[in-house]
């Protein structure tokens, strides 16, 4: 599957939930995470890949692999982290970015059983990344604008090195 990149529309809209937990989407799970490994990325959305729906997996190293089906955020900390953020639909492009340290989320897996989950630290960072892609956030966003206007224009220009790092989003 193709990642799709900054300047799409499709990245900016917010994703309609899934009615049905089925064969099809588990088979879609499936195949977002082989796009995932290829891309050698952390997490990816449904959107990213051209697909409008609430959904998106993590990888996250020694942790397993989860998918997230109709997410909800129940809870965020009141502390914050700071760290270096990369998003495979914005390759090349690296900018830190605060974040709740720790997070408390309710979604679907791809077998259609719900599941709460608590996490802080990286695996937090990457499912709050995830979750705004599902309402066409982008972490640039996050940025102050005159940042985020010289990363956006180096990135238009041709300026970035367009390679994903190992661990984007
Ligand atoms: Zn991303």
């Amino acid at each position: 599957m193709q990642v799709l990149t900054l300047g799409n529309e499709l990245l900016r809209q917010k994703a309609e939930k899934i009615d049905k937990i089925d064969a099809e989407i588990a088979e879609l799970a499936e195949k977002m995470f082989e796009t995932l490994k290829a891309e050698q990325g952390l997490g990816l959305a449904g959107p990213q890949i051209g697909v409008n729906k609430r959904i998106f997996v993590i990888h996250v190293q020694d942790d397993e692999p989860r998918v997230f089906i109709n997410p909800s955020i129940l809870e965020t900390s009141v502390e914050t982290a700071k760290c270096e953020e990369g998003c495979l639909s914005i390759p090349g492009v690296y900018a830190n970015v605060v974040r709740a340290e720790s997070v408390k989320l309710q979604a679907w897996n791809e077998k259609g059983r719900p599941f709460t989950i608590e996490a802080s630290g990286l695996v937090a960072r990457v499912i709050q990344h995830e979750h705004d892609h599902l309402e066409g956030v982008l972490f640039l966003d996050y940025l102050p604008e005159d940042k985020r206007d010289k990363l956006v224009e180096k990135y238009e220009k041709g300026e970035v090195i367009r390679k994903k790092k190992v661990g984007s989003r």
